[in-house]
């Protein structure tokens, strides 16, 4: 084969549009062609004084409901930014319905916890304070930090939302059945490969010293609990949540 087709069979396409380098923001307001948006305070220094952009530099913004969009800056002062949006360049992704209750476990493991969970499509966080639980607050906006960092670095369009941490007391009578809620048990359970089921679910994950057996009964009286089992070895509690989400997406997820 010639030197110049075979050159031109083994070009790559044209690198997918919008180029993979432009910088990906979160924006709390709702995103549409023409909108102008401002960003102030951190956002505003990052683009201005970290990234040195300026009027006519382009980036991606998403708001979490409506997509990403090509978005240019109309000025950047170091305190605010305005930017102008442009057009869209992908659509509001949909992640599968699954909800990971956990007991929140220590500084830095949870913050683990949270990043890979949002890396692993988890729709929602619901921190779960029971008996063990050394860990009974959580601090809320660094937990949303970590998300909208996950989302900005990852591509993503959605968000995970975090509710405050409830007690497993006043979590499970909001159970009603119409999901199902695999509580991954460490004293045995169905094993996760046969008791996942498609549908919508909430995986419950208990503490670094387990849960009570009390906790254990109350879990499994819940409507729709199933306890599952995350093989033969005792997980870190931040192990277990992310093996069991793992396992439920590629079982009865989207990675199929
Ligand atoms: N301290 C306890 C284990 C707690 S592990 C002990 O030594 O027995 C923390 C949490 O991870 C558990 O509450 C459970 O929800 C989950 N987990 C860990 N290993 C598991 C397994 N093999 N099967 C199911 N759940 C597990």
């Amino acid at each position: 084969m010639e030197r110049a087709t075979r050159y031109a069979s083994a070009m790559i396409a044209t690198p997918a549009w919008p180029p993979r380098s432009l910088q990906r923001l979160f924006v709390d307001t709702p995103l549409a062609a023409g909108v102008t948006v401002t960003v102030e305070a951190g956002q505003a220094h990052y683009l201005s004084n970290v990234m040195r952009m300026g009027a006519g530099d382009q980036l991606l913004l998403f708001d979490g409901v409506s997509g990403e969009w090509l978005a240019e800056i109309a000025e950047a002062g170091k305190k605010r930014v305005t930017l102008s949006v442009r057009e869209a360049t992908r659509p509001q992704e949909r992640v599968p319905d699954l909800t990971l209750a956990f007991a929140p476990v220590k500084k830095g493991r949870v913050d683990w916890l949270v990043e890979k969970a949002v890396e692993l499509g988890v729709a929602r966080l619901m921190p779960v304070v029971t008996q063990r639980s050394i860990v009974d607050k959580l601090n809320l906006e660094r937990m949303r930090s970590h998300i909208v960092e996950a989302a900005e670095q990852c591509g993503r369009t959605s968000l995970a939302s975090i509710a405050a941490p409830v007690k497993l007391e006043a979590f499970l009578p909001t159970l009603d059945g119409g999901r199902r809620l695999y509580f991954a048990d460490e004293t045995g359970g169905e094993p996760a490969a046969s008791a996942f089921k498609s549908g919508p679910a909430t995986i419950l994950v208990g503490p670094e010293g387990g849960f009570t057996p009390e906790e254990a009964s109350a879990i499994r009286a819940a409507p729709g609990a199933i306890a599952i089992s995350l093989g033969p070895r005792i997980l870190r509690a931040e192990t277990a949540a992310l093996a069991a989400v793992a396992a439920w997406m590629a079982m009865v997820g989207d990675w199929r």
